[in-house]
């Protein structure tokens, strides 16, 4: 959904939308399972700076839910993840921060981003809101043994033959010192 600056000037747009899998591209590691559910508003906010100009911003606010399925950070079997968020974000036009004077106009903005020509791709605002969601890692189960180091098998499934860990390396470091004292 294309939200087209030319509209916000009339009418603020209120949208609901059902994001169907592989609509938003969320990169190589995630994938969508259900669809994206949105609902929000987009306003026009007219900043004024100075006498004559006048900046045309997009405010975006609302919430999207989904599931993703990513890979366990351990054994990196698939795991489902219910993702929900609330948005409330601040476009401003490509550029309209680029002048000296405009620079020191910097309030106390939390999320500012930029729209591009006539207006916001929904879809690319919802993208970053996801990837920013998504916890940075996800474990299948909290005793989750994860793979071998050695053979890669992966050891909630099955047993290897390779050693047992090495010993601790403090024991080494007492036989050491216990070798000093036998001399
Ligand atoms: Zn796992
Ligand atoms: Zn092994």
């Amino acid at each position: 959904m294309f939200i087209e600056i030319h509209k916000l000037e009339l009418n603020p747009i209120d949208f609901e939308e059902e994001i169907r899998p592989g609509v938003v591209d969320l990169g190589p590691d995630l994938r969508q399972v259900s669809a994206l559910q949105t609902a929000g508003r987009a306003q026009l906010v007219e900043e004024h700076r100075g006498k004559r100009q006048t900046v045309k911003d997009i405010r975006l606010n609302g919430d999207l839910t989904t599931t993703l399925e990513l890979a366990c950070a351990r054994c990196l079997d698939p795991v489902v993840q219910n993702v929900a968020r609330k948005f409330d974000l601040l476009y401003r036009p490509l550029g309209a921060d680029a002048g000296p004077e405009e620079r020191s106009v910097a309030v106390a903005e939390t999320e500012v981003s930029y729209y591009q020509g006539e207006g916001l791709l929904l879809e690319d605002a919802l993208r970053e809101q996801v990837l920013l969601a998504v916890p940075l890692k996800v474990i299948c189960r909290e005793d989750c043994r994860g793979l071998c180091p050695h053979c890669g098998k992966n050891l909630n499934a099955e047993r290897c033959s390779c050693a047992e860990p090495v010993e601790d390396p403090r024991w080494s470091a007492l036989k050491d010192i216990r070798g000093k004292l036998d001399h």
